[in-house]
């Protein structure tokens, strides 16, 4: 069993950067929690925190109910896996994957057939011979993989492992990955800045911005419940289209002559409220609520779907609208554009919290 716990962690650099405010995590028994946030958000730095590679300036870092946080790295026994693979060049695949291994009072034989099981399990067992500059970038990461694995860590933490990897290869080893962490179950760290990966792989999500947790949930959930403006804005692909509207002192908002809608949780909230609606939760055939004329500047095909670009009659937002392939609409046409009910969002633009219908 193995569970990591981040208490009230805050970093500051020597020259008053501070790239953790506030942190706290629970990362559960074999859960694969996901930190995803834009560059420069603190993600590096909380994975460094976990491995003791960073002090912490104040907070408690705990493994298994023990504060680690005074331990050196060596002692946490956790296992890294970084997007430049870090494999030594002059050691053959079987040495990098033994290297792990050494000075642990474990004999060669069973080095030897622990290697060999990790290499089969990783598909890897006739490189063993090979040195890593004799090896394509998937099959490197897959030796660090192999290499962190042989250890039997209390936690694997993963650094943009996927990053140096062409398209078809990162689907495959995050595929493989998945499949790893759910067979071993190690409690794992995995930070990116993907989404998709962010989505597949997590069993939770944590949202980090300038240094602190946004959000933190089941990828699904936060995606369909974003609960501020940043969240919103930064979960999905393309983003959510987010279109500025009023609010009356009675809750009742409106957004250009059609939009008019009660909120319930209106009290607590500004004047200034920001509607929010996804790309596929758009209509065009008129059959949900009406949002107004939408005139279309640009029109792509990307196969399974279609996609609008343009704006509603009388706004300046640029918005993205998903339709299905079969769809087809010309540049310059104006089209009558309403949205499912159900599926819009509301945030109040000074606090950028969540404001519910
Ligand atoms: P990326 O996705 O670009 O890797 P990140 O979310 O991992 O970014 P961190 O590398 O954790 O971000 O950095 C967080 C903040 O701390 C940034 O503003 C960064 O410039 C700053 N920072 C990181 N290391 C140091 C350091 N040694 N000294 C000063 N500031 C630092």
């Amino acid at each position: 069993m193995s569970k990591v716990e981040l208490n009230q962690i805050v970093k500051t650099f020597p020259d008053g950067t501070t790239a953790l405010d506030q942190i706290n995590l629970k990362v559960k028994d074999r859960e694969l929690l996901v930190i995803l946030g834009p560059s420069g958000c603190g993600k590096s730095t909380l994975l460094r925190v976990v491995a003791g590679l960073e002090k912490t300036t104040h907070g408690r870092v705990f493994i298994n109910e023990e504060d680690v946080t005074e331990h050196e790295p060596g002692s946490r026994d956790i296992a890294m896996v970084f997007q430049n693979y870090a494999l030594y060049p002059h050691m053959t695949v079987y040495k990098n994957i033994a290297y792990g291994l050494k000075n642990r009072n474990i004999s060669r034989n069973e080095i030897a057939s622990r290697v060999k099981e990790v290499a089969e399990s990783l598909q890897i067992k006739d490189y063993l011979d090979r040195k890593p500059s004799q090896l394509s970038g998937g099959q490197r990461q897959r030796v660090a993989m192999g290499r962190a694995i042989a250890r039997n860590p209390k936690v694997f933490l993963f650094d943009e492992p996927l990053s140096n990897l062409d398209a078809k290869l990162r689907v495959q080893v995050r595929l493989e990955i998945s499949r790893l962490q759910s067979e071993l179950g190690v409690t794992s760290l995995y930070v990116t800045h993907d989404q998709v990966e962010a989505m597949t792989l997590g069993h939770r999500l944590v949202l980090m911005n300038e240094g602190r947790i946004e959000q933190i949930g089941e990828p699904l959930n936060i995606y369909e419940k974003p609960n501020t403006l940043f969240v919103a804005g930064f979960i999905g692909s393309p983003p959510m289209n987010l279109l500025p509207g009023e609010m009356n002192e009675k809750g009742e908002f409106t957004l250009g002559s059609v939009v008019k809608i009660q909120l319930k949780d209106y009290q607590n909230h500004s004047e200034k409220i920001i509607f929010g609606i996804r790309p596929e939760h758009f209509l065009t055939d008129g059959s949900g609520s009406m949002l107004g004329n939408f005139i279309v500047e640009n029109f792509e095909r990307q196969g399974a779907d279609n996609y609008l670009y343009g704006k509603m009659e009388g706004y300046s937002t640029q918005m993205t609208i998903r339709v299905k392939g079969d769809e087809t609409h010309s540049i310059g046409s104006v089209l009558k554009l309403s949205y499912e009910k159900n599926k819009v969002h509301f945030f109040d633009s000074e606090t950028g919290l969540r404001v519910n219908p």
